[in-house]
């Protein structure tokens, strides 16, 4: 399977920006949707990618007559809204290192970005600036802050950008890219420390195709929506880079969730592909079945799920209430793009995140190098060398480095592989829990949890233990009106115990309200720890609880 079939790169030209506006249009798709965009408030505006061809390359020309040069790092931090895009695919085309961030993020998440990155500039609007301008001081690398919505500039570096793009070219020539030139600047979620800046290079776009065509199943007669926000992975690889890259119509949503307003998009908009979060299904299945009942999804063609494990019972659920299978992939900022993969034509193993995309070769791979056998838990691990790798976090070489060993590229997550090449994911390795010597996924007790009537949400962790080396407490919140008591307890425990094994039973039960999740919906386990042994949580820069 060749990339070229989907990216045609002959010229050398491997130029993100470039190959999802000016290629879309030499291939004669100038006049097709590439965004429909759907504001808060159910205004619609539609961009073909004449547009995004034309406006990506009027924010290339601002950038450049700003004086930024190839390899300065820019970033957006902005809600959704279309010069969102616009600007990511013109900093793209002026070979910047273009970063997004998450809109939530407050003073100290955006120093910390801000600094270890050396930004040289941000695009942001009116309401975020007072966060930033806090901040400023301690950022001499700083020089320009656009405001998206400023109709006038306010200091010398403190500019209006539709006054900039006023005053500029709607024409660009992209200059040559080579495949190595570095692209995108992603930092990871924070789940387990400190953020880290994943590096990735203009070739990161062949994968990313790759996969969207491959893995996604998209078409050209698609309307694709990805739930994601531009601020994680997610949201660049699949919800930018990889559809647009094949010319496909993209749905763009600026609202956060909500259940009857995104079933209702689904329908309206026709969308057949869709690629989401088990968060946000998991919120889904709190909803009562009649709502779903009012909405025909008869051109949803495919569902995807992305971020954490896709428990069985969400599966169980898209089957019974939008009567498709939910296909789970599994990546990471590092990665770039899928890497192991449910997908239309592979037989669902509910609970597993399938099997390798072609061309990635994964291993369980034991401490001394050994790749394990079948059904042997361990560190999941990458051959390095996939397109969409990153090359470095940046600034901080010492730790990229670290993650390579034995030749291979070892993920942090923990899983096993069972004889039919399907991955099974247990936990990031450090959520992993030993009790008597047994290892216990936090997942599958997680996954246990939720079959039981009454359980919302649920978030396991080990916590140490002098007789079992670490014991498994479990966190649950329930669902409205049902109350803790000793009978629900005793049904959990037997639950877990039939379903998972006994040493998986968790020796303790706390109920909270919500269980803590970062802001890219992910259970957040640390925290959970922290709480429970009384700790500080240490960096929740992420932490929306
Ligand atoms: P940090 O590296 O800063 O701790 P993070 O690992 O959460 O944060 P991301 O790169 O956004 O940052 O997330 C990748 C991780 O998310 C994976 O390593 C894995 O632990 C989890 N993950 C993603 N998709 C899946 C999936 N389908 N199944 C299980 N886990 C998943
Ligand atoms: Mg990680």
């Amino acid at each position: 399977m060749t990339t070229e079939r989907f990216i045609p790169t002959p010229d050398g030209q491997y130029n993100i920006g470039h190959l999802c506006t000016r290629l879309q249009c030499d291939r004669g798709l100038a006049g097709k949707t590439a965004m429909r965009w759907i504001g808060a408030h159910g205004e619609q505006a539609e961009y073909t990618f004449g547009d995004l061809e034309r406006e990506s390359s009027r924010f290339a020309n601002v950038m450049q007559n700003l004086g930024f040069l190839p390899g300065d790092v820019f970033f957006i931090f902005l809600p959704k809204m279309p010069e969102v895009y616009f600007s990511f695919l013109g900093a793209l085309k002026s070979r910047l290192i273009t970063g997004t961030l998450f809109s939530n993020f407050g003073e100290e998440a955006l120093l910390d970005r801000l600094d270890d990155a050396k930004a040289k500039g941000i695009l942001t609007r009116k309401s975020y600036l007072k966060k930033l301008l806090r901040i400023r001081e301690k950022l001499p690398h700083l020089k320009f802050i656009l405001l998206v919505d400023a109709a006038e500039h306010q200091a010398s570096d403190i500019l209006s950008l539709p006054a900039l793009l006023g005053e500029s070219s709607d024409c660009f020539e992209t200059p040559l890219t080579p495949a190595e030139t570095p692209s995108v600047l992603h930092y990871t979620s924070g789940s387990t420390g400190k953020p880290k800046g994943a590096l990735h290079r203009h070739r990161s776009v062949l994968l990313q195709s790759r996969t969207a065509a491959e893995v996604l199943g998209l078409r050209p007669d698609d309307i694709y929506w990805c739930t994601a926000d531009h601020g994680w992975v997610t949201g660049t690889s699949y919800g930018i880079i990889g559809p647009w890259s094949l010319g496909i119509t993209q749905v763009h949503f600026g609202a956060a969730y909500d259940a009857a307003k995104w079933f209702e998009l689904l329908e309206k908009h026709g969308v057949t592909v869709w690629y989401t979060a088990p968060t946000a299904l998991r919120m889904l299945m709190r909803e009562e079945p009649a709502l779903f009942a009012r909405f025909n999804l008869a051109k949803l063609r495919h569902v995807f799920s992305v971020g954490e494990p896709l428990n069985p019972e969400v599966i169980h659920w898209g089957r019974k209430v939008l009567g498709r299978d939910i296909y789970d992939t599994w990546f990471q900022t590092e990665t770039g793009a899928i890497m192991i993969t449910n997908r239309p034509g592979l037989t669902i193993k509910p609970g597993s995140m399938g099997t390798p995309v072609a061309g990635v070769e994964a291993a369980i791979v034991r401490d001394d190098g050994k790749v394990s056998p079948d059904n042997e838990q361990g560190n999941l691990c990458l051959r390095p060398g996939w397109d969409s790798m990153f090359v470095s976090y940046y600034h901080n070489e010492d730790v990229y480095r670290q993650k390579f060993k034995h030749g291979w590229y070892r993920t942090g997550d923990t899983a096993r592989r069972d004889s039919e090449g399907y991955y099974w994911f247990m936990g990031r390795s450090d959520d992993v829990i030993n009790t008597a010597g047994h290892l216990v996924s936090p997942f599958e007790v997680e996954s246990a949890l939720l079959e039981v009537e009454g359980v919302a949400e649920s978030g396991v962790i080990g916590a140490p233990d002098d007789l079992l080396w670490e014991k498994v407490v479990a966190f649950v919140a329930l669902r409205k009106g049902v109350a803790w008591n000793s009978a629900l307890e005793l049904k959990l425990r037997l639950h877990i115990s039939n379903r998972v094994s006994t040493m998986a039973t968790p020796q303790e039960f706390r109920v909270l309200d919500n269980i803590p999740k970062n802001k890219s919906g992910k259970i957040m386990r640390r925290v959970l720890r922290a709480q429970y042994l009384g700790q500080d949580a240490g960096d929740v820069s992420t932490l929306d609880i």
